[in-house]
């Protein structure tokens, strides 16, 4: 493969697109013209300033937002981001409503609990992780200044198909895992964030998306000046020294992106190799084994089992030797993880499904 490169199912940071790994090789000694690398550049410049500006105007390209939106670039990972959310819009008074999916939502309930009442409006605990609710089972609470929602579950492998319908009150998401890879309209959510190192570039920085009325609520109380919104949103990110490499990576992400045809085209890639993963593992149950109800499961992250512990060992072990790294299931689940985000081509899940069968004819 091109530049000995190996297939990549990490989880996170995972796979980046090589065009943009091209890109960013071209202008690694000098950017531009510049005489320098984007690393060495002040946050201050006018050609970091260009940068920092595409890339949120990208974002807001790809997602269709309007002038209503703010797009920050932040830092401390989703993990923060499920502390400044109810910092910054509950109190002691204030509701929130929680649909509890898996590992990443507990964290976030943790971290809100700390700020505010939280109800939780779904509790996956109840059919063990296996599917995401149904619109009847998501018990609103009326007067909640909003609902969070985990849109897909890294670990577990699920994903919303269908947001929950909250009769107008805000969705807040935690889109690190699904950030991009499909069409979806963004109006029903106050605030979207996604850590980068999944869909969106490197780690170290941190998307946050506020619809502006939903911003607008935001508790204006002497907050942490660094863990308060209103900081970012009126320095457009550029309060502190934000992570201008990271932004630049995902400028290029992002253009790669919109090159390929934007988010239709990442949808149509994103189903194309979960059909061919999903298709396989159906037609061979008695060995590949995923317990995710069918409408539940997740196009980034494919986790599944084999028949003894044993020879999930052995597959992952494998894999790794055939140039597939990264299928181990994260550390609470067991089992084996594909995690296929934008950047995977369907050759790559051809490849792998190939190995599987191969694997499958020796060991079954
Ligand atoms: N939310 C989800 C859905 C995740 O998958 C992860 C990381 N894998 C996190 C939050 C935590 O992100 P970070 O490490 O950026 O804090």
């Amino acid at each position: 493969m091109k530049h000995d490169r190996i297939w990549n199912f990490y989880a996170g940071p995972a796979a980046v697109p090589l065009e943009a790994l091209e890109k960013i090789h071209q202008s690694w000694f000098n950017y531009n013209g510049e005489g320098m690398a984007v690393m060495e550049m002040s946050h201050r410049s006018k050609p970091y300033d260009e940068i920092h500006n595409n890339t949120a105007g990208l974002v807001k390209k790809l997602l269709g937002l309007g002038d209503n939106y703010h797009v920050l670039f932040l830092q401390g990972g989703a993990s923060l981001q499920f502390a400044m959310v109810p910092l910054n819009f509950l109190g002691n008074d204030k509701e929130a409503d929680y649909i509890h999916t898996g590992t990443w939502s507990a964290k976030a309930i943790k971290e809100a609990k700390l700020f505010g009442n939280v109800n939780v409006a779904f509790d996956g605990n109840d059919t063990q992780f296996l599917r995401l609710p149904r619109q009847n089972e998501v018990k609103l609470t009326e007067g909640a200044e909003y609902v969070h929602i985990t849109s897909n579950n890294t670990i577990r492998g699920t994903q919303f198909f269908a947001f929950p319908e909250t009769n107008g009150v805000p969705l807040v998401a935690d889109m690190s895992s699904d950030i991009l890879s499909r069409c979806f309209d963004p109006e029903p959510f106050g605030l979207i964030y996604a850590g980068a190192q999944k869909n969106l570039g490197p780690s170290g920085v941190t998307l946050v998306i506020l619809r502006n009325d939903f911003y607008e609520r935001c508790i204006e109380k002497n907050l942490t000046t660094m863990l308060h919104y209103k900081t970012h949103v009126e320095k457009n990110s550029l309060h502190n020294t934000p992570n201008s490499f990271g932004i630049y990576f995902m400028e290029c992400v992002l253009q790669w992106i919109d090159d390929m045809g934007g988010l239709k085209a990442m949808e149509a890639r994103n189903r194309e190799k979960a059909d061919l993963l999903y298709g396989f593992i159906n037609n061979n149950d008695g060995f590949y084994c995923c317990h995710i109800e069918k409408d539940s499961r997740s196009w980034m992250n494919v986790c599944f089992h084999l028949p003894t512990e044993a020879l999930d060992q052995e597959f992952v072990r494998q894999g790794a030797e055939n140039g597939f790294i990264g299928l181990k299931g994260y550390r609470s689940a067991g089992g084996c993880r594909v995690s296929m985000y934008n950047a995977t081509p369907p050759e790559a899940i051809r490849d792998l499904v190939d190995f599987m069968q191969d694997f499958m004819d020796k060991n079954g």
